[in-house]
Formats: C-alpha cells, structure tokens, sequence
C-alpha cells in the first residue's frame, strides 16, 4: 500500500467529515504530523490533527460549537465520536526568548510554511487538499501526500532529522531534543548525523524546561519499545548531564539495556513503566537524591513513593538472594518484606522478575523466584490482615492488656503461618499463641 493509500484508509469518519467541512467552504483541508507519521509506520495513532489556512475566526463561524484552545491558532470542534479534534491554521513560529513558548505566530497561506516550522522530518509530512484545489475534489478521495523535507523516506530508513537547519531547531525550542530521544525510542530511529550534533552542542539548554515536561518525556521515552539506545543516545549527547546531572555522573553502559529488559513485552508485568523508572534510577545510590530527581520532575506524590518501595524492596532481593546462596532460600519471608513494604506480597516476585531481566540478579534467583510464586499460588499469608484472627482476639485469648506485644505476636504467627509451621486457623492460632507466650516467659515480646 502507497503511504497516500494507507493514510485514506485510516482516516476515520469524523475527521473525514471535518476536512470535508473545510473544503465546502473553499479551504485547504489536511491531515498532519503524529497521526500521519504513525499510519505510515503501520500503527494506530493517538489524535488526529488538521491544518488549514482557514483562521481561528474563519473556523468559529464555519463550526459554531468550536472552542478556540489558545492563541497560537488551534480551534478544538467536538465531534460525533465525543471526541475534541485539532484544527490548526497553517503557521510559523517566531524565535522564543525562553526557548519553548513562540511569542507571535504569523498565519500562513499554505501547508508548506507550517511543515517547515515543524520538528522533525517524520513529523512534517501531511496527506490533503491544497487552498485553490477545484471544490468537487474529495479531500479523502482524492487527497495527495505533501512530504517536502522527505519525513516517509527518513521514516522508511529508519531516520530522526531535524526540520531545515539543525543548528537552529535546538536553540528555538529545548524541547524537541527530549522529543528527539523519544521518537528514537519508539521507532528504533538513528539520528542523523548533523543532527546528533546540534542536539550535542545544544543539550545543556535541556536544562532550562520545566520539570513537567521533562518528567513527561521520561515517562514516554520508558513507555517505548525500544528505550535502550535511546537511552545511550541522551547520556552521550549530554542530555542526562543537562536534565539529570546525579544519574549522569553514574551512567554506564548497561542503564539503557537494563531498562529496556524490564517490562518488556515478553513478561507477565509489561508494561512495567515503575519498574523501568526505578531501573533508570537505579545508578543513583542514594534514596534522597533519587526522591529529589523526581521530584524537580513533577512527577506525583505515589510515583516518587512506589519508586522508593521498588527499591527498598530491591535491596531485600539482593539480601534474599544471597541468603539464598549460602543454602536459606526463603521466599515466605521475601514475601512477608513485600506485604510490609507495598502491601502486596507479589511484588517479592515482581521484583525478582525484574532483577534477573535486567540482568542484575544473582545465582539462586531462580529458585527464589519459584519459592515466591508458588507462595502467590497457594495465597500463603504475608501479612496480619491475612490471619484468621486478629488482636483483639489474642488479647481476649490471653487475657493480658493490649500493647506492642499483640504486633510482635501477630508478625510471629504471621511468619509461623508463611513457613507453614501452623494452619492458618483461627483455633490453632490461638493455641498457637499461647504455646509462644509460654514457652517464651511472662514479657516474651514485647
Ligand atoms: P505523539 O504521538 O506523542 O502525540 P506527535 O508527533 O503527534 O507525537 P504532538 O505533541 O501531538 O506530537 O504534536 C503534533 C505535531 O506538532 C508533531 O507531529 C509535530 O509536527 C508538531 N510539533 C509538536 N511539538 C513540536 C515542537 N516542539 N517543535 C516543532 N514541532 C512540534
Ligand atoms: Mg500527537
């Protein structure tokens, strides 16, 4: 199928309707940039944008229920579908003094002009009527590829090019060096050559963007297919040292491969995008720092908390392992510091999981894993609320005044029910309990 072909085929209803909309009344009608790209590459895109040389105020009379988005040019028109699409006049950016926000846009007559502005040649490629085509002609039907900077062939060959001359794209806008990473990320692109050295002479600009939007990259830079090079591709051109200075100064050569492994689409957690953020992090010794990394990212509250259960439960494996090593193999207590740590006795097993991806596991990890999971199997208790009885009742059984020995008995019989020495039965428990007291004095733990 011609890419022209395959971008017809994909077009969906409501956006045909649009772009029809836009050619009754005379105007250019295209679709372009991120969805044409992902048909061309055979995926399913995530939104459809339009351009047209129609205007903001030309668009509000042509869709009276349009809402105008910002004053960059871009209209929203609810659809049928429930959906919002972007109807965007065609434009060019003037330079930022911030490099991120254009404080003027001029509006465009043709398609041209507003592909030149944009980043990347695979990003820069649209599929529609040109301003002036004759009004019987179907923008779908009879809708042609404009690709002037050659995004299909770039697309094709697997390569990320900037947009004109590199030189200048970096310093307009930081932004697309982290957007640059991310498309290599999630179509396996090379970066082409001059291109690589823009970004690399230009990469302590990153340090400028806000957090959000790093954070933001990040997280789709993990989410991709192919994180691995990508990854190598930002420490060496010198975007981790502008972004995440405490990360680069720990870079090796395994990050990007370690991430890449964990969570990959072959294993029962995939995606795994916590898993993956910790392992970038994972460099990074020192909790506070990984704590203070993200947050500068603006990443929420319970990303920065489930990273540091990760690895607080990490370090238990690696102890666990050992352990296991010398001849103690014991997944019930891994899985007892998993329910203490997340409060989901799996995570033991996730977390040797994503260990032995990575390629950071040690030699019993097998066998650890396997005593984990058959403990998931077989839902062996790993933690009080898992018991058939509860404090309240210890102290009714032994008639003593409730304190910190009811916790202490309870972990007990928690690890006694885990190692199977006693059925988890409210009778035996209590029997259970009173055999420890007795045998374990008056005051025995308190
Ligand atoms: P995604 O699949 O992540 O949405 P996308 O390429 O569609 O990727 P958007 O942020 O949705 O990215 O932007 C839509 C289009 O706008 C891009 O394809 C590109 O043509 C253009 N664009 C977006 N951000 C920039 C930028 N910082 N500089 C230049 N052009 C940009
Ligand atoms: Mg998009």
């Amino acid at each position: 199928m011609t890419p022209a072909a395959a971008v017809r085929a994909a077009i969906p209803r409501d956006v045909a309707d649009l772009l029809r909309a836009l050619r009754s009344d005379g105007f250019g009608a295209y679709v372009v940039g991120g969805a044409v790209r992902d048909v061309i590459a055979g995926r399913v895109p995530a939104d459809w944008d339009l351009a047209t040389e129609a205007t903001p105020d030309q668009l509000r009379s042509l869709f009276p229920n349009a809402t105008y988005e910002n004053r960059f040019g871009t209209v929203g028109v609810p659809t049928n579908g429930g959906m919002v699409r972007e109807i965007t006049t065609f434009r060019a950016d003037s330079d930022s003094g911030d490099g991120r926000h254009p404080d003027r846009v001029t509006f465009l007559p043709r398609i041209e002009g507003d592909l030149a502005r944009r980043d990347f040649t695979i990003n820069a490629v649209a599929f529609g009527l040109a301003p002036g085509a004759s009004r019987r002609a179907d923008p779908v039907a009879d809708g042609a590829i404009v690709d002037p900077h050659g995004g299909i062939d770039d697309l094709a060959n697997g390569l990320l090019r900037a947009v004109g001359d590199p030189a200048e794209r970096f310093v307009e806008d930081a932004l697309r060096m982290l957007r640059a990473i991310r498309f290599v990320a999630r179509f396996n692109l090379t970066v082409e050559p001059g291109t690589a050295a823009a970004i690399k002479r230009d990469a302590p600009l990153a340090a400028r963007l806000s957090g959000e939007r790093i954070g933001a990259e990040i997280e789709g830079i993990l989410a991709a297919a192919h994180p691995a090079r990508a990854l190598q591709l930002a420490a060496d051109l010198g975007i981790f040292a502008a972004i995440a200075p405490a990360l680069a100064a720990e870079w090796n050569a395994e990050v990007g491969t370690r991430v890449e492994e964990v969570g990959n689409a072959a294993l029962p957690d995939a995606p795994d995008p916590l898993g993956r953020m910790s392992e970038l992090l994972q460099p990074i010794a020192d909790d506070e720092d990984v704590a203070a990394l993200l947050e500068s990212w603006r990443r929420p509250r319970a990303t920065v908390t489930a990273i540091q259960q990760i690895r607080a439960l990490d370090r238990a494996v690696s102890v666990a392992e050992q352990e296991a090593d010398r001849g103690n193999l014991d997944g019930a207590a891994l899985r007892i510091v998993a329910a203490a740590t997340t409060g989901d006795p799996r995570d033991a097993a996730r977390q040797v999981r994503r260990r032995v991806a990575a390629g950071r596991a040690g030699r019993s990890a097998a066998a650890l894993l396997s005593a984990c999971t058959q403990g998931d199997e077989q839902q062996l208790p790993a933690a009080a609320n898992d018991l058939a009885v509860g404090g309240d009742q210890l102290v009714a059984r032994l008639g003593r005044a409730p304190g910190p020995w009811v916790a202490a008995l309870l972990a007990q019989l928690v690890d006694d029910v885990a190692h199977r020495r006693v059925t988890n039965e409210k009778e035996k428990l209590l029997a259970r309990s009173e055999q420890i007291v007795a045998t374990e004095g008056r005051d025995p733990i308190a």
